[in-house]
């Protein structure tokens, strides 16, 4: 605990020195101008190392700078507005101690001083700073609990709507989205195109390669699926099992077919080989297509619907296609 007098009197400040470090209080330090203190406390900009002080005993009356102007401008230093200082006083004259009060001082001892007297104001003044500073700590402390409450609720909902295996979106937020960018097509009146993939014979490569590669196999398609979109507005998710949705927003049938097809080749080109007989037979998907302008008396089930009916198509005529359909309202 260190200790700042600042005083112009000898005796007083050799006073209060003997009765603080009688007292126990282990760095006592003195000053007998304000300037002295200044320098001490680094704030005349001297270039010394600047001394770090848990409290300032200060007189108010002193030649040149008064106790009250320096406890102005030593409050006006960012470093310094926390430290408390207790006023030394001749005189009680109200008016000074306002002023004092005024400019950041948290209490008052009167001269000629009294050691009881001044053994209780600078134990109640020091708890009270601990005890601000306990509870500023606290609240540091809190605030970063729940900035990290925060950051784990975010994760928590990311994680919420994303698939666990192959990390894109899952159903649950597919649909979700899918409701809204309905709702948005409605009101800016465009288009709006789904895709439904799904991998051709997975089961003979869950059988050929164990699950675990058919795990990696679904993470692969996602891969190559997700590298084919380039719209912001664009969504893959994971229907389920080997099945993949896109939602493309603003897309004509044209475009969602081109998309469509990319994706066919994307994963064609991964090269997985279907069987541990035919290196040659590649895992392939076949895609469904379906776009349409939505309107107040259908809804997106229609549009899932269609695009579910274009992928039997896909997979009714030969696998490794694209096939559109038409929604047709029910
Ligand atoms: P098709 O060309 O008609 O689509 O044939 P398919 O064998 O792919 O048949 P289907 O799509 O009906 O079968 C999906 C298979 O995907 C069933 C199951 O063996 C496998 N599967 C589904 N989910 C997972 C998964 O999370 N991991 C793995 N490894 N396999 C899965
Ligand atoms: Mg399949």
């Amino acid at each position: 605990m260190s200790i700042l007098i600042i005083d112009d009197s000898p005796d007083d400040r050799l006073l209060l020195q003997s009765i603080l470090e009688s007292t126990g209080y282990g760095d006592v330090y003195v000053a007998d101008s304000a300037r002295a203190a200044f320098q001490l406390l680094g704030i005349d900009q001297s270039g010394s190392r600047p001394l770090s002080v848990d409290l300032i005993l200060m007189d108010i009356m002193m030649p040149e700078m008064d106790g009250i102007e320096a406890v102005r401008q030593i409050k006006a230093v960012d470093q310094f507005r926390e430290i408390p200082i207790i006023m030394v006083t001749a005189k009680s004259d109200p008016v000074d101690l306002q002023l004092a009060f005024a400019a950041g001082a948290m209490d008052f001892i009167c001269k000629p001083l009294n050691k009881v007297e001044l053994l209780t104001r600078v134990r109640s003044v020091l708890r009270l700073v601990h005890e601000i500073n306990r509870r500023k700590a606290r609240e540091t402390e809190l605030l970063e609990v729940m900035r990290q409450l925060e950051e784990a609720n975010h994760m928590l909902l990311r994680l919420s709507r994303l698939d666990g295996l192959t990390g894109v979106t899952n159903r649950r937020q597919f649909d979700d989205y899918l409701d809204q960018e309905w709702r948005r097509a409605l009101r800016e009146n465009m288009p709006l195109s789904l895709v439904m993939l799904d991998i051709d014979g997975f089961k003979d490569y869950n059988d050929a390669h164990g699950h675990q590669a058919g795990d990696e196999c679904l993470k692969q398609v996602a891969g190559a699926i997700s590298r084919a979109l380039n719209r912001p507005g664009d969504l893959v998710a994971r229907y389920g099992g080997d099945e993949f949705v896109m939602i493309l927003p603003g897309t004509p049938a044209e475009g969602a077919m081109r998309v469509a097809e990319t994706m066919r080749e994307k994963v064609q080109s991964l090269g997985l080989s279907r069987s541990n007989h035919s290196l040659k037979e590649c895992v392939t998907i076949s895609l469904g297509v379906a776009t349409l302008y939505p309107s107040r008396d259908t809804s997106p089930s229609i549009l899932v619907a269609a695009a579910d009916q274009a992928l039997y198509q896909a997979k009714q005529s030969g696998r490794n296609r694209v096939a559109q359909s038409q929604p047709q309202p029910s």
